[in-house]
């Protein structure tokens, strides 16, 4: 049985890396020399990247 169906995953096969933003960068608060992720698109690390986007917290959107 190899039923492989992917649907909508334009990975494997593909050959092309996934999208990143590059390796070994650190957070670019001073004194802080935390790696940021290769996906992370900001450049300082979670605990001093600005807050954007509010979290809702305790605030239920029905
Ligand atoms: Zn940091």
């Amino acid at each position: 049985m190899s039923e492989r169906s992917v649907a909508g995953t334009p990975f494997n096969g593909g050959g092309r890396p996934s999208r990143s933003f590059g390796r070994g960068r650190v957070c670019k608060e001073p004194g802080c020399e935390t790696r940021l992720s290769m996906y992370n698109s900001g450049k300082y690390c979670s605990q001093h990247e600005p807050l954007t986007v509010p979290r809702t917290r305790g605030k239920k959107i029905a």
